[in-house]
């Protein structure tokens, strides 16, 4: 069985993933991947998942083996930011031809490898595996392994080929290559009782930064975020950290369960979205920290931030709560994100109408269910039609969701509002939840709609 096999089915196995825990043996061998209904849009391939996973790594050369369109495909399609570096959002690609295919790419690889690093001295390159240089048997791990002696700079393989699975899987892929290849490589400068990891926090549009001041306030000091606006050196000695915080539960968890086996690093899964989330956030993290040997008077500090950032935050809300206060929401996202942005649009006292599970596990969906309650309406897949028709029938003021339905709401003339990955506004922590009310109350409250319901003049004259 080949390495990229073995690891595929290591991942398929994981114990810290409910899903694949609830699985028969055959079934789990058969993966998480469901096939496409004719029609529909595929989500991104396993290679897109490891460089969503990975490309927030700010300071590395992130080099793709394969033809153009990978690289095309997947470059920066996020806003992830930086405080830094940007050679992360320079697109490397090996560009491989016709022949290539029949000669085989390795020497071009490397010939790549050696010109990047010759050219931008990076502390790292992360080399990914895509279909067609998989398909025709180059080795990028024999490659990486040359050309790091060759050049004395780490080089990564990230052995996620599309045709391997999901984005997801991809995620999990790209964990497996920071465990194998960077994390534990080198040592932080100096180590503090106070130091923490996060994972599956990607900073997009900035979040992580929304969230950071919370953890400077306390003295708790981030050793890794994996990835969001990272540098190498700080994923290579995250092995370090004395306790951890999942973000997102499906795009990392091996990770984390696996930086506890290794290196003892316990961690919880939370959010950043809502009020409540992010206070319990910063309790939680608190006491895993002191149960780590972190000062006893932490969680005491902790308490002190949130009544103060608390009352300000509910201060800065009060005028919108007054304007939303049952407003209905039809909430069309996934995983973490299901069940914490409904607690925070509940905060405000709007009243979501129904929430799409599709990325969501056993776990996520019980906890909408206690927070909206045993009626609430759970659209494992909501299809366009129906998402219309809800809309058109006004069950809905506004819709959130991703940019592809984008356009049913528009064509129902409903607000819309983007609450996925490429949106453009940050909405973590108690600075993100103002930003985000503040965002829904101008889409409801856009005059457009009043306009664009009117009927149109011809139309009014030939009825009159
Ligand atoms: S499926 Fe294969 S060929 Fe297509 S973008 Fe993904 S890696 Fe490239």
């Amino acid at each position: 069985m080949s390495a990229l096999n073995n690891k595929v089915e290591s991942v398929f196995d994981e114990p810290g993933c409910a899903i694949n825990q609830g699985k028969s043996g055959k079934a789990r061998r058969k993966g998480c991947s469901k096939s496409l209904a004719p029609g529909a849009a595929a989500g991104g391939c396993a290679f897109d998942g490891a460089k969503i996973a990975l490309q927030p790594i700010t300071d590395v050369v992130h080099l793709v083996h394969g033809p153009i369109g990978c690289e095309g495909n997947s470059w920066d399609n996020r806003h992830a930011a930086s405080s830094g570096s940007t050679l992360y959002r320079t697109g490397f690609t090996t560009d491989i031809g016709e022949l290539d295919v029949v000669y085989g790419g390795e020497k071009r690889l490397f010939k790549a490898i050696r010109e990047v690093i010759e050219k931008y001295n990076p502390p790292a390159v992360f080399v990914y595996q895509t279909c067609v240089p998989a398909l025709i048997g180059d080795d990028v791990e024999v490659v990486c392994q040359a050309a790091s002696a060759r050049f004395g700079k780490p080089v990564i393989p990230v052995n996620a080929p599309g045709f391997a699975g999901s984005k997801n899987l991809g995620n999990k892929l790209a964990g497996e290559a920071l465990l194998d290849y960077v994390i534990g490589s080198e040592e932080p400068d100096v180590t503090t009782p106070c130091d923490i990891n996060i994972y599956g926090e990607y900073n997009l549009v900035g979040e992580l930064w929304q969230v950071k001041p919370l953890f400077d306030q306390l003295g708790i000091r981030l050793l890794a975020n994996i990835s969001g606006d990272a540098r190498y050196h700080d994923i290579a000695c995250s092995h370090r950290a004395r306790a951890a915080m999942m973000v997102c539960s499906k795009s990392l968890i091996n990770l984390a369960r696996k930086m506890d086996e290794r290196y003892g690093i316990p961690y919880f899964e939370g959010s950043f979205y809502g009020v409540a989330d992010t206070s319990d956030a910063l309790r939680q993290i608190t006491t895993l920290l002191v149960q780590r040997g972190a000062p006893e008077d932490l969680p005491a500090r902790a308490e002190a931030l949130i009544r103060r950032e608390e009352a300000r935050v509910w201060a800065r809300l009060a005028p919108y709560r007054e304007r939303l206060r049952g407003k209905r929401v039809l909430l069309i996202t996934g995983g973490v994100k299901s069940w914490s942005i409904v607690a925070a649009l509940q905060e405000v006292g709007m009243e979501v109408v129904g929430t799409s599970v599709k990325k969501s596990t056993q776990e996520d969906k019980q906890r909408i269910k206690q927070i909206m309650g045993e009626e609430a309406h759970l659209f494992e897949d909501l299809a366009p039609r129906e998402m219309y028709r809800m809309l058109k029938d006004a069950q809905a003021d506004i819709m959130m969701s991703g940019g592809r339905s984008q356009f049913v709401a528009l064509k129902a003339k409903t607000p819309w509002l983007d609450i996925n990955q490429e949106r453009h506004y940050a909405y973590a922590g108690y600075e993100g939840v103002v930003a985000l009310v503040e965002q829904i109350d101008l889409a409801i409250a856009n005059p457009i709609w009043r306009q664009v319901r009117q009927p149109a003049p011809w139309a009014t004259e030939v009825s009159g």
